[in-house]
């Protein structure tokens, strides 16, 4: 029985808001999802690897929870890791129960293998079309359930609105006049920062506008500093950077610099199979070295059957662009990829804001620490999405509690200018080349000036107002390079060419929060 007090505005239709919207509903409650393009655009419909998850007969949550937190560099949650891993299987099985069409044989899983999972626990789907097939079936659970859905509408800021939760100010994405939505949970479903960078995986819909709009409103954010980068998407020059999933190394793709000579066995143990940072800083060496912007990705080894069978968009994909990866090495490089941190939320999704959830790629539980295990991310938006649905059917206080150092940020005092592309265009450039995968001082600091600046120009003249997405990208954008900046050592995703190596005094997650009034500096 759907209950008639209005349930909970839901923004993004990713995994994370799908899945709370179709759980939110089958607990009786009454959400509605905003999103801002179609409901399938999101960075879930293009996910390839899998999903991880300890089902295979020779895996435990527990050794998914030591590869989880032996990835994190030292700075995973450990009690929402397990959260995490203990989850995962029940969250699969719902995915089975809603038809997610997970690739089998002998009427058994099929499972694959990633970097730094010491099993095979990565469900896929259509072979490396995962995510594609994970939204696809989840859009469709959510239409056949009758959930209101508002697409190309999109949330514009939040406004305070008493004990039932905030004022949701939406409007049509792109522009166009506002609506307020009657107070009630939102819960932020967002996704991440990727496409703020200039190389990037992500689709253009991922600029972190939820960081922002929630840090204006005052929630804390953690964890900023940490941006995943993929070390290997497709890098010839006017084709898209499309992701070529680790799981190909995975099945034994080698990496070759521009002289063909293989570089990663001197590098890192696990050679292509090393952490993410460490295969990324080593291809970034390379294009360095070579001057070429690409490295090669070898899969010529690999059985042509294997290939097409197993990772069928990746193999389509480039030969429409001309590669055949049966037998011409693809050339590649990194883009960032995945954004740790996030708006900080406790183990059901509350924020340190009344009445706003944060769940999927843009909330910061911790369970990904400095580093996240790959396919730790689809999976994460569905174990916190079922939390966030059961909370808010059986509403209770709290929220969580906050990191150990807290920086607190004077709001700007904006001009309202009149926002242009152009500049949309330079905070992308301006990310990449000063807060990528290579930081130092000397170049953060300027970027982090300039970010206020131009943040300063765009934000509205009145505080705390809705802002458009040149404000809200310098203001992610800022975060970000703020957070690096105090970071003043390497660790996982953050590398810092000043501080290369971890410091015992950095073993803590860093929050920042904007100064509202009352609040003393910290
Ligand atoms: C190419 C690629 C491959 C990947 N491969 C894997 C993998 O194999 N395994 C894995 O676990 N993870 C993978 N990831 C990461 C994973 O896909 C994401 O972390 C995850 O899908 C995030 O889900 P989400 O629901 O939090 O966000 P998303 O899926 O990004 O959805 C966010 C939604 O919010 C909407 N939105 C954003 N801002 C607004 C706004 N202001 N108003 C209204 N709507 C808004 C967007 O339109 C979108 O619908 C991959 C990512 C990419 C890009």
């Amino acid at each position: 029985m759907v209950g008639r007090t209005p349930g909970p505005l839901v923004i993004g239709s990713g995994i994370a808001g799908l899945y709370v919207a179709l759980r939110c509903r089958e607990l009786g409650l009454r959400p509605t999802i905003v999103t801002k393009a179609r409901l399938e655009e999101s960075n879930t419909r293009y996910a390839q690897g899998g999903i991880a998850a300890a089902i295979g007969p020779d895996d435990s949550p527990a050794r998914h929870l030591a590869d989880t937190v032996r990835a994190g560099a030292g700075l995973v949650d450990v009690a929402a890791a397990r959260v995490l891993t203990r989850e995962a299987p029940a969250r699969m099985a719902d995915l089975v129960r809603y038809g997610v069409p997970f690739d089998t044989a002998e009427g058994r899983i099929t499972l694959g293998r990633e970097a730094a999972h010491s099993r095979s626990r990565l469900l896929h789907a259509g072979g490396d079309a995962t995510g594609y097939s994970i939204e696809e079936t989840l859009k469709r659970k959510v239409l056949d359930a009758g959930i209101e859905a508002r697409e190309r509408t999109s949330l514009r800021g939040l406004r305070p609105g008493g004990k039932a939760g905030p004022v949701a100010v939406l409007s049509a994405t792109g522009g166009g006049p506002t609506e307020l939505e009657p107070p009630r949970p939102v819960v932020l479903a967002t996704g991440g920062v990727g496409s703020l960078y200039l190389q990037s995986s992500n689709p253009s819909v991922a600029t972190g506008e939820g960081v922002a709009i929630a840090f204006r409103t005052g929630a804390i954010v953690t964890d900023m500093e940490f941006v995943q980068f993929h070390p290997t998407a497709f890098a010839q020059e006017g084709a898209p950077r499309f992701l070529i999933t680790e799981a190909m190394r995975g099945e034994g793709a080698i990496l070759r610099n521009a002289d063909g000579v293989r570089f990663m066995p001197k590098v890192h143990p696990d050679a292509e199979l090393a952490p993410r940072d460490v295969v990324a800083r080593a291809i970034q060496q390379e294009i360095d070295r070579s001057g070429r912007p690409y490295v090669f990705l070898d899969a010529t080894e690999l059985p042509r059957d294997l290939l097409f069978a197993r990772f069928p968009s990746v193999s389509n994909f480039l030969l429409a662009h001309g590669v055949d990866p049966s037998r011409q090495m693809i050339p590649v490089a990194p883009v960032a990829h995945y954004m740790i941190g996030g708006v900080t939320t406790d183990l059901e999704g509350r924020t340190t804001v009344p009445g706003l959830f944060a769940v999927g790629e843009v909330a910061s539980t911790g369970v990904h620490g400095a580093n996240r295990l790959g396919s730790n991310s689809l999976v994460e938006g569905l174990v916190f999405g079922e939390r966030v649905a059961r909370r808010l059917s059986e509403p209770a206080a709290g929220g969580p509690t906050e990191p150990p150092q807290v920086l607190s940020v004077r709001p700007v005092e904006g001009r309202g200018e009149p926002e242009g592309r152009s500049r949309f265009e330079e905070i992308r450039s301006r990310l990449w080349e000063d807060v990528g995968i290579v930081r130092s001082e000397a170049k953060l600091r300027p970027a982090l000036e300039w970010f206020e600046e131009v943040g300063r120009a765009a934000e509205p003249a009145t505080p705390r107002a809705e802002a458009g997405p040149v404000a809200n990208a310098a203001l992610t954008a800022s975060l970000v390079a703020r957070a690096a900046l105090a970071r003043t050592e390497s660790r996982g995703a953050h590398f810092r060419s000043d501080f290369p190596r971890p410091r015992a005094v950095w073993q803590h997650h860093l929050g920042i929060r904007l100064l509202l009034s009352g609040r003393r500096r910290s």
